[in-house]
């Protein structure tokens, strides 16, 4: 299945808001990969979204979030993949600008088959590092070729990249992901990650409050990028890159901490102001961000509108995706 970069987010929500993943040049979102959902509405009838079925819903479903009903079951296109060539390259934060240069270079003109997350944030014993994770879906004959690059950026720390069961490839957040954590989270969409993206991003790592800020990028490319506008709500369909900002602290830290914290995440957003696209991935958007929702979901707005009045007029379904509508009846 085609899933996000991280094995611990629910499959659900994911789908229902858009699922940037590291198989996304390939396959695409994991949205572009559901064939059906049975829902239940707002009246309490139990319907079945799927071509040729409530084609509205399905067609709204598919970006527009938990906004239109619950969903209790989905039917996902699957795909021949046994494994991937996928793994983490540390690199030292002192070689980050060179690291990002190479690295955006070397992933500009790289095929569907490839992907490549950066992560920019504390390593394992708290020292700053570039993390670049590559994850090739093609055949293994051509993995080597493809992947080389990204194993000279600079002088590696370490290096995990190894064939491995694609269920495997996305548990390397895992260990990340703890219970007792505060987390602030901003996002933002450029349409590449060049000098000026690359320059904000280490300015604002620069001034972190703590090792548990980090920033961490998705692309958007391929396979995702061919699928017209007009075919679900999912509003952007040009090859880009998102990016996620986050500050996470100890539950409990106290008030300054998480004023300091949730000034650097919307700090860096602003930052990132003048080279971002439109709004930002729906899926990372919070309450009272529905004008940036609007203009994610871009000349799409108008047709979601429509079917939330037809599934949903009363708004008993209230996303975490901000619909402008929901801000309205609020
Ligand atoms: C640690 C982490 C890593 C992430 N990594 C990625 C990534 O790699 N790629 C990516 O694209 N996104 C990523 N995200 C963002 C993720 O897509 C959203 O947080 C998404 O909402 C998670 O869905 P969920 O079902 O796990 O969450 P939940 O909190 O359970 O649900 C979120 C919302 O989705 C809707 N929803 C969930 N289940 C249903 C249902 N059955 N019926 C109707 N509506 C439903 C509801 O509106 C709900 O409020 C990540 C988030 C986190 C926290």
């Amino acid at each position: 299945a085609v899933t996000g970069s991280c094995s611990m987010v629910g499959m659900a929500g994911l789908t229902l808001g858009g699922g940037y993943g590291p198989l996304i040049g390939r396959f695409g979102l994991a949205l572009d990969n559901l064939l059906a959902a049975d829902v239940v509405l707002a009246d309490g009838c139990l319907v079945t979204a799927e071509r040729g079925r409530n084609e509205d819903l399905f067609w709204a479903l598919r970006g527009g979030g938990g906004n239109f009903g619950v969903v209790t079951a989905m039917r996902i296109r699957l795909h021949k993949l046994r494994c991937v060539v996928s793994g983490a390259l540390v690199y030292p934060f002192s070689e980050a600008r060179d690291v990002l240069r190479r690295c955006a270079d070397a992933a500009r003109f790289a095929p569907d088959e490839l992907t490549v997350q950066v992560v920019a944030g504390a390593g394992p014993d708290g020292t700053p590092v570039i993390m670049i994770l590559p994850t090739w879906s093609g055949s293994r004959d051509e993995a080597d070729t493809h992947v080389a690059p990204f194993l000279k950026l600079g002088t590696a720390l370490s290096n995990t990249v190894e064939t491995v069961r694609y269920g495997a490839s996305v548990s390397v957040f895992d260990p990340a992901i703890v219970n007792g954590q505060s987390v602030f989270m901003e996002t933002c969409l450029l349409p590449v990650l060049d000098e000026a993206g690359i320059d904000m991003l280490l300015k604002a790592m620069a001034s972190a409050p703590s090792a548990g800020c980090s920033m961490i990028t998705h692309e958007f490319k391929g396979a995702a990028s061919r699928v017209p506008l007009d075919a679900t709500a999912f509003g952007l369909r040009r090859d880009h890159v998102s990016i996620e900002i986050l500050a996470s602290f100890d539950d409990g830290a106290g008030a300054e901490e998480e004023r300091r914290h949730r000034q650097w995440v919307r700090d860096a957003r602003e930052a990132f102001a003048s080279i971002a696209l439109p709004g930002g991935y729906p899926n990372m958007l919070g309450e009272g961000e529905a004008a940036r929702a609007a203009a994610s979901f871009g000349q799409n707005s108008e047709r979601l509108l429509r079917a939330k009045r037809l599934y949903d007029p009363g708004n008993v379904f209230r996303s975490a995706i901000p619909l402008p509508i929901v801000a309205e009846a609020r």
